[in-house]
């Protein structure tokens, strides 16, 4: 069936035809989600090259990256789910305690119902797409709001989705806040959100007025330390990958950087030869370097570097929406490039002298999104990995542990709430339902009343049999 055009607004329509379709129990079935998935990834390899276009033309983004963190994320993602789904599907048995004899005890996955899932623009497709996997596999009907930021996308976005669904299993939404708005108004049974920490607020805070179960994923300062001991030219680059790659619009990008003084210089210059090495002398040429979202957000980044004192880079043009690989010499901490996510390609760089300065320096930016470390130092590691509060992150790299399907994907505090990505996503967007099953016999007379002395046996037995 196909998509069908809706009135504007009309979206208390689209959920209780979403609702009734939840009805008909055909999401519930293990051939239904695997053969969505199918037709998903099938219809996606059609369009890979209108994608690929259209995420040129919304961020000047180069066909290699698209590939990577968009298009190849989503089908290792339908590849594992489809491989993976009858497994998590299945009812998870647990031990039962003896006290709670004779019965046994099993775990079951139960689709949740209807999902909205909200994005932002910076990895558009990726970060619509991949919820909208979980929600799939985990037998649900999904709504998708796209970043308004991100028209072209949002295009392809819609196409695929209506050749694929039916409105009322999926159907994606476009437009920005009034729209968002009018659907935050309804009664969903899970909000996915993925988005800056203040929108993340705001839908936290209408969720909660229905006491509807959000995930947030958002933003923060993630910081990047290099310790004295690390690889100074192999940092250098996987640091330079991680802070420009799709010009440092990414939620897990290096924020800022965090050098032991020992090697600042070396690593400053390895910096500036890697990313002379990746886009050239003149980045804007470079085939392979971005563009900002839109001529605000460029306006944004160009204030934030205004004053400060540049290391590298620092050149800008509004109207072609480019900012230049930039390092910046530790602006004050007061600076508005430190008072909030810089997401671009900014890199802030200050000093340390002793490993006890990090933990401290760290904190004043609270529960980033991702952290990391290089070092050879495994104490500095599980001391930094423990005793600082993070999201995600990785040691002797960046970016990478978003990766994988094995690990859940997750801020912490203002970072987020809730983690997706493979068998956790489909967790996310299931309800776990315990069921205890009993025998009819045997039927002990000690639960019932009259209790009377009952109390001094139970005081004995439940000790032995919990
Ligand atoms: P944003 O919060 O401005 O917008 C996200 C979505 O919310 C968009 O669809 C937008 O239309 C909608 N929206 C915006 N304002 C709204 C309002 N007042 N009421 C209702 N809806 C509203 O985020 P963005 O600028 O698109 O994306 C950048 C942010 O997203 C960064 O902070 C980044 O760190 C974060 N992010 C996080 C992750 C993650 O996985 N944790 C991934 C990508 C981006």
């Amino acid at each position: 069936m196909a998509q069908v055009q809706l009135q504007e607004f009309d979206f208390e329509q689209l959920l209780k035809k979403q609702r009734d379709f939840f009805s008909t129990g055909q999401t519930r079935k293990i051939e239904f989600r695997l053969e969505s998935l199918k037709k998903l990834e099938k219809t996606l390899r059609v369009h890979e090259i209108e994608i690929f276009a259209a995420l040129n033309q919304d961020l000047g983004r180069c066909d290699f990256e698209t590939y990577l963190a968009e298009v190849a994320y989503l089908y290792a993602e339908i590849t594992h789910t489809k491989d993976s789904l009858a497994d998590w599907m299945a009812p998870r048995p647990q031990n039962t305690p003896l006290a709670l004899a004779v019965s046994s005890s099993y775990v079951l996955p139960v689709p949740l119902g209807q999902v909205l899932i909200i994005s932002p623009w910076n990895y558009p497709l990726q970060l619509a797409l991949a919820p909208l996997i979980s929600a799939i596999a985990a037998g649900n009907t999904a709504v998708i709001k796209p970043s308004e930021f991100t028209p072209k996308t949002a295009d392809i976005l819609a196409k695929i989705i209506a050749e694929v669904f039916p409105y009322e299993f999926i159907s994606v939404v476009k437009g920005g806040i009034a729209e968002t708005t009018a659907l935050l108004d309804l009664k969903w049974n899970h909000i996915f959100f993925t988005g800056s920490t203040q929108v993340g607020k705001v839908i936290a805070g209408a969720a909660a007025k229905k006491l509807i179960p959000v995930t947030l994923e958002l933003g923060g300062k993630s910081p990047c330390i290099v310790h004295k001991d690390a690889h100074v030219k192999i940092s250098a680059k996987r640091v330079a990958w991680g802070k420009f790659f799709n010009c440092g619009q990414t939620c897990i990008s290096p924020d800022y950087l965090l050098v032991h003084e020992d090697v600042k210089a070396r690593f400053i210059e390895e910096l500036i030869k890697a990313i002379n090495g990746f886009y050239g002398d003149n980045p804007i040429k470079s085939p392979d370097y971005g563009r900002i979202v839109s001529e605000k957000h460029t306006l944004r980044l160009i204030n934030l570097v205004s004053e400060q004192k540049i290391l590298f880079g620092g050149e800008s043009d509004l109207a072609q929406k480019y900012i230049a690989p930039t390092l910046l010499e530790s602006p004050k901490l007061d600076a508005q490039v430190m008072r909030e996510e810089i997401f671009g390609p900014i890199l802030p760089i200050y000093t340390y002298s002793q490993t006890e300065e990090i933990a401290p320096f760290v904190a004043q930016f609270p529960g980033p999104l991702s952290l990391y470390l290089f070092t050879k130092n495994e104490l500095l590691q599980r001391d930094i990995i423990e005793s600082i509060s993070f999201g995600g992150g990785c040691i002797n790299n960046t970016m990478y542990h978003f990766g994988s399907l094995n690990m859940p994907f997750g801020g912490i505090g203002p970072s987020g709430m809730g983690a997706y990505h493979g068998v956790t996503g489909f967790n996310q967007l299931s309800h776990l339902k315990s069921i205890l099953k009993s025998s009819f016999r045997p039927d002990l007379p000690l639960r019932y009343p009259p209790y009377g002395k009952k109390i001094k046996l139970l005081k004995k037995l439940l000790p032995w049999l919990t």
